[in-house]
């Protein structure tokens, strides 16, 4: 059997300065009422407004090239903002794909006219994408997938529906992936394609579908005879699956898949301290002593990713094992400060615990189920 080894990783003193003028910068801005505190905001909290602003700090694809406008610094400069951000709950959902998988996608595979169009609009917080895999019938099995992108004069004609789409109702861009060749028995992951497709083009329509909690943050999107012209293939035709498993490892192991209830467990501490609840306090530290040792592992994979390493299998496992701690903290955390959860309350500690309950079912399944998951993780250790 293969162990896995996660390089110990250390902040610098520089690093841990750039974390405090992070922190004082969002805490200032929550101050300045520019937002609430949101559980699971990476997903459902939309602000161009405020995305904007982080692009003008320089915050938006921090790690991309000068030449594209990026400032070329480190992934564990950008870890240490994307903490930040989902600790203090910011509505960062407007740019969270194109900072994370879009934007390294495009640098990855792009053309240069194509690194030259989006690459500064994503950095200045202007231009935001949605990834357009899962289908009716193909979510777990992409490959099934039946959207299809038929050659013509110039460019494509794109058929087909996504569904779950997260922001595509906010989103200018979606990067599709779809079938420009007939599905082969012997390559079943050959013949598909990744196309960026203009979500304001004709034919394209997108459909809300409502959450748990009554909001409205993902969507099904009907391509119907949607033109998209050459210039906006990515990379090689028919190599759409392989460049998409590039673009998961980025998905899989961020902190957003280990800290999208951290903004309840954060409240609930400093209920219980209140409280003087030290039986309460002890099972919080056990939550918390859970969170640093997934966190040591998710920044390992951060410092493996900085050296171009291949971390899909340290991803599945870290997501894996962080999506079931994000759930756990509303259940141990609702027994030990019981209310009724709510929405629409006021009370900031009931809000976190209706949004961190109802967003809970989804975390298993988004970015790749349980099962699938652990499907990687055994083949990996076996086949080693
Ligand atoms: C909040 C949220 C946001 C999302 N955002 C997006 C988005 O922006 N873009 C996008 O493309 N998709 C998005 N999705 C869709 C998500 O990627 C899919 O839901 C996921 O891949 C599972 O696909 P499915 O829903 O079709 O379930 P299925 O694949 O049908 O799975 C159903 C069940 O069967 C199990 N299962 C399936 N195959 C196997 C197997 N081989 N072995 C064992 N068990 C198996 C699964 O684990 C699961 O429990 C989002 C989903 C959620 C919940």
């Amino acid at each position: 059997m293969r162990q896995l080894q996660l390089p110990a990783f250390q902040f610098t003193e520089e690093q841990m300065a750039f974390r405090q003028e992070v922190r004082a910068y969002l805490e200032q801005e929550k101050l300045d009422g520019a937002f609430e505190t949101h559980s699971d905001s990476w997903l459902s909290g939309y602000s161009a407004e405020f995305s904007q602003k982080l692009g003008k700090k320089g915050w938006v694809g921090i790690t991309f090239p000068k030449e594209y406008g990026g400032q070329a610094r480190s992934s564990i400069d950008r870890y240490i903002i994307t903490e930040e951000l989902l600790a203090i709950g910011a509505p960062v959902a407007s740019h969270w794909f194109a900072d994370r998988q879009s934007g390294p996608l495009i640098l990855k595979f792009g053309t240069e006219q194509q690194k030259e169009f989006f690459i500064p609009k994503i950095v200045r917080g202007e231009c935001f994408f949605s990834i357009g895999l899962s289908e009716p019938n193909s979510g777990s099995d992409l490959a099934s997938l039946k959207t299809t992108a038929t050659k013509v004069d110039g460019g494509w004609v794109v058929n087909g529906m996504k569904t779950w789409t997260s922001g595509a109702h906010h989103s200018h861009y979606m990067i599709t992936l779809c079938r420009t060749a007939p599905q082969d028995v012997n390559n079943r992951h050959g013949g598909m394609s990744q196309l960026i497709i203009d979500l304001k083009s004709e034919g394209v329509t997108v459909r809300p579908i409502q959450f748990l909690t009554g909001e409205h943050h993902f969507n099904e999107v009907f391509l119907e005879s949607v033109f998209v012209p050459d210039d906006r293939l990515i990379g090689q035709e028919g190599n759409g699956w392989a460049q998409g498993l590039t673009e998961l490892s980025f998905e899989r192991s961020g902190p957003e898949r280990i800290l999208s209830t951290f903004p309840l467990l954060n409240e609930a501490m400093k209920l219980l301290k209140v409280k003087g609840d030290q039986r309460g306090l002890i099972d919080v530290a056990k939550l918390v002593s859970r969170m640093w040792s997934l966190r040591n592992m998710s920044m390992g994979i951060a410092a493996m990713l900085e050296e171009g390493k291949d971390v899909n299998l340290a991803a599945a496992l870290v997501k894996d094992l962080g999506n079931s701690f994000e759930q756990s903290v509303a259940e141990v955390i609702r027994l030990l400060l019981p209310t009724m959860p709510s929405k629409q309350e006021a009370d900031h500690y009931s809000r976190l615990l209706a949004e961190s309950i109802l967003h809970g079912p989804g975390f298993t399944l988004r970015g790749g189920t349980t099962e699938i998951l652990r499907g990687i993780v055994a083949k990996g250790v076996v086949s080693a």
